[in-house]
């Protein structure tokens, strides 16, 4: 079988300025890396504002599962079936952080024969704006030791910094350090630590702000420690802001890349999934809509998490009024969902992706209270059997949508005309009314079971008396007006990941709020979450090189 990479190499890759020229977009308004990458500069992403903006749509899937789900492969047929229909369409997805690449085998630049290109350079450093925001993040971090050994005139309580560092490489080693050993001169020890820089808030910022002046404003609002009062001091007050965004100046202008079939696409910021909102930039999707009838683009995980948050932040945040949503399932996934293992998913088992259909059916019922219509696209993998498709098209025909059938991986954007066509009839009915599902002004608490009740279906949400003071305490300082960012498993509509299908009558336990006053909203996690990934017994970098000729081999 030819892997993602071999196919991916053996692509044709249109010059970028001929991809930019079909969105309209002349050659002087592009900064070129090389000749497949290219930035949008500045004052031609300003000169868009008055144009009128296309039709968005979101691509989100039902709950994951070690099965894969395909969301930016789908994106990524989609855009170029939207194209061989003869719509003006682009993709906006997340830029792929280094990390992972070295862990698990499985990019994030699509699969098969809808990808994004050139996959190596996306996957690895692209055009440099992972480092950027690390660059800026740790700038952040060496002053604030800088100011206490400098002494400390803002009376920050040592023990209360609360602003790690950031590296964008799974490093288990660094999650938690001691800092400043070895005498006088380099400070004072204390204790703090490394996150991945996809789980920055500065990562967060960039993909929230509108404009430049935004981006400095959001970076002066975050907050780094506390005195011994608990007073909090920001960004601002350390002076740092100015030189952050001079460091992400370049960092904050859209990507622009092609698929493999020289379709325009804008890869541009990838924040976590769960302790921040995990979709690309609103700068990217914002321009997107600009230069195109129509713009594809994708949230983290599954629609519990990942297409809420895009509604509830995102759109909201943004004013962006997405048009309709495709909500991916596949058979494997719906199987898994209906209570089948990962080693037992060979071979056809309709009851199976029956029992697995309740979790669809639960999706496709959340996403009709954002007021957004559904389509469900059934991503085609090669076991999958004519008798399991007819169970989950009927299921979704009996909740009055419909279930297309999707072979994009297998045949490129080809093999998704039929839910193109079908997503143009869509929007073109015009019956979407989007609106978030909380108002701005309910108070946290209740946006958090506004979520739990319509979205997670539990019948209530706990937490320490702590956590419910510290939320009333956000709310009297004048953060209540913030949305929600949840971080809970991917896996499940519960806390629990191993509860697949459609549970309800579960609790929503409330294990810690963080406020993120800069990316403007209040984390609430629920269960455990990673910052910092580790690397597998097993890494994939283990079998990472380049062949004879210079080619990179070994990445997925
Ligand atoms: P997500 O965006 O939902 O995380 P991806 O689109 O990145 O998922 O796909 C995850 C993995 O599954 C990728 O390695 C991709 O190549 C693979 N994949 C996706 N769709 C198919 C398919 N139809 N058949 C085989 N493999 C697929
Ligand atoms: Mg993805």
């Amino acid at each position: 079988m030819t892997t993602d990479i071999e196919i991916a190499r053996a692509a044709t890759l249109q010059p970028i300025t001929e991809v930019a020229a079909r969105l309209g977009i002349p050659a002087d308004a592009i900064a070129q890396y090389g000749t497949d990458k290219a930035k949008l500069t500045a004052p031609f992403l300003a000169s868009l504002a008055d144009k009128p903006d296309g039709h968005l749509i979101l691509v989100t899937a039902i709950n994951p599962t070690p099965a894969g789900e395909g969301k930016t492969t789908t994106t990524v047929g989609l855009g170029d079936a939207l194209n061989r229909i003869g719509k003006k369409a682009a993709i906006c997805i997340r830029e792929p952080s280094l990390g992972p690449c070295f862990g698990m085998k499985g990019g994030a630049a699509g699969g098969g024969h809808a990808q994004v290109v050139p996959m190596e350079d996306i996957n690895l450093h692209f055009t440099g704006d992972f480092h950027a925001i690390t660059s800026a993040h740790n700038l952040l971090s060496a002053m604030i030791e800088n100011h206490v050994y400098w002494g400390n005139a803002l009376e920050i309580d040592q023990r209360r910094i609360v602003w790690r560092r950031v590296v964008d490489m799974n490093d288990r080693a660094l999650r938690q350090i001691t800092t400043s050993l070895g005498g006088v001169t380099n400070g004072f020890p204390g204790e703090s630590g490394f996150d991945i820089t996809v789980a920055s808030e500065v990562m967060a910022i960039l993909c929230l702000a509108t404009d430049l002046e935004d981006l400095q404003r959001r970076l002066g609002d975050i907050i780094v420690a506390y005195r011994r009062d608990k007073s909090p001091i920001t960004c601002r007050d350390i002076k740092a802001d100015g030189a952050m965004t001079v460091l992400l100046k370049t960092a904050m202008q859209p990507n622009l890349v092609q698929t493999l079939e020289n379709n325009p696409a804008f890869i541009h910021g990838g924040p976590f999934a769960n302790i921040a909102h995990g979709c690309n930039s609103v700068i990217a999707t914002k321009s997107a809509l600009k230069l195109a009838d129509y713009v594809v683009t994708e949230a983290g995980f599954g629609a519990d998490l990942g297409a809420e948050k895009f509604f509830d932040i995102k759109c909201r945040k943004a004013g962006l009024k997405p048009k309709a949503v495709v909500l991916v399932a596949t058979i494997r996934a719906l199987k898994m969902n209906g209570g089948v293992a990962k080693a037992d998913l060979a071979g056809e088992n309709v009851a199976a992706v029956t029992a697995g259909c309740d979790n669809l059916g639960r999706h496709i019922e959340n996403l009709a209270k954002f007021g957004v219509p559904a389509i469900v696209a059934i991503n085609h993998f090669t076991g999958d059997t004519e008798a399991e498709i007819a169970a989950v098209k009927s299921y979704v025909a009996g909740l009055g949508r419909e279930a297309i059938i999707c072979r994009h991986w297998a045949d490129g954007g080809a093999g998704a005309e039929d839910l193109a066509a079908k997503l143009v009839e869509m929007v073109e009915g015009g019956s979407d009314r989007f609106k978030p599902l909380y108002p701005d002004d309910l108070p946290l608490w209740e946006k958090v079971e506004t979520i739990a009740r319509e979205i997670y279906r539990a019948d209530g949400v706990s937490a320490d008396p702590a956590v419910r003071a510290q939320l009333s305490a956000w709310e009297a300082a004048g953060f209540g007006n913030l949305p929600v960012c949840m971080a809970k498993t991917q896996y499940s509509f519960t806390t629990d990941p191993e509860r697949r299908g459609a549970p309800d009558g579960h609790t929503l336990e409330i294990r810690e709020v963080r406020l993120a006053a800069g990316a403007g909203f209040i984390v609430v996690i629920c269960g455990q979450i990673m910052t910092m990934p580790g690397l597998p017994r097993i890494p994939s970098a283990e079998n990472i090189g380049l062949d004879e000729a210079g080619n990179v081999v070994g990445l997925f």
